[in-house]
């Protein structure tokens, strides 16, 4: 869709927005997430420089990443996705308490994906996204309190992309190169606030609609083609347990789970829809 269009998807009933509500904060932003925005996610650095930017990170108060050694080797650093069947698996609205189970998932078959976090969960679980980014996954950002970011003034746009940069980078020493809309929504005033990538995504799961493992992995495993970006949320237990079986599937049909920057190339389109 072009630059200023809505959602595919409207806000359904389902999909109530985000307060500033204390209690609960990652099931309410898991309420939220329903529809992803387009994120274009930087290529992930290579493991030495992640060590050597997750050593550097270690700022005033912030906490320590050198518990962040990168996986060296896995399948979707060396893929050349011109040639390879791709396909680049993007989690949302976590890190969360299933974030972890995920990552076993991902593990088990070498698989790379993208996390767009939420900002104020960063804060609240450094360590899950220092491991998440240590596996070899790529960090992008979706806000810092999950807004629909075309209802926002400019001001109010640059600072929740800057607040969530700044937990991001305290986390993994590195500032996110991708940005995921909440909602998918953005608009031309939203885009002027930042130069990166907006990635959005081919395959909507609705994971977070109908919260049922089996039908998620039937979309996953109905929608997918070569290049798709394939929208699912770790937030929601039901999504995680899909895993498994969507990454043995894909696996058997020779797909290679790589990240939305490695997709690219490194060079992801200032739009990223997926193919
Ligand atoms: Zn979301």
């Amino acid at each position: 869709m072009k630059i200023g269009a809505r959602p595919r998807r409207p806000l359904t009933a389902g999909m109530r927005r985000g307060t500033a509500g204390t209690v609960a904060v990652t099931a309410l932003v898991a309420a939220v997430c329903g529809t992803g925005g387009p994120t274009a996610a930087p290529d992930p650095a290579s493991a030495t420089t992640r060590t050597v930017a997750a050593s550097r990170t270690k700022a005033a108060g912030a906490p320590t990443v050198k518990d962040a050694k990168p996986v060296a080797g896995a399948a979707g650093e060396r893929v050349d996705c011109k040639r390879a069947k791709c396909v680049a698996l993007t989690f949302d609205d976590g890190p969360g308490r299933h974030t972890d189970a995920l990552l076993r998932h991902l593990a088990a078959y070498r698989a790379r994906a993208t996390f767009f976090v939420v900002g104020r969960n960063v804060a609240a679980n450094q360590a899950i996204v220092r491991r998440t980014y240590a596996a070899g996954h790529e960090i992008g950002s979706h806000t810092w309190s999950h807004p629909d970011l075309t209802t926002l003034p400019a001001a109010k746009v640059r600072a929740q992309f800057a607040r969530t940069d700044r937990a991001i980078k305290a986390a993994i020493g590195v500032r996110p190169k991708l940005v995921r809309p909440p909602y998918g929504a953005f608009n031309a005033a939203v885009r002027k606030q930042t130069r990166r990538p907006l990635v959005m995504w081919s395959v909507d799961t609705l994971d977070w609609l109908h919260r049922d493992s089996s039908r998620v992995a039937r979309k996953t495993l109905k929608s997918v083609r070569p290049g798709s970006v394939i929208l699912f949320h770790d937030i929601h237990p039901t999504t995680v347990a899909a895993m498994p079986k969507v990454l043995k599937r894909l696996s058997a049909r020779g797909y290679t789970f790589v990240t939305v920057s490695r997709l690219y190339g490194g060079r992801p389109p200032k739009l990223v829809y997926g193919r």
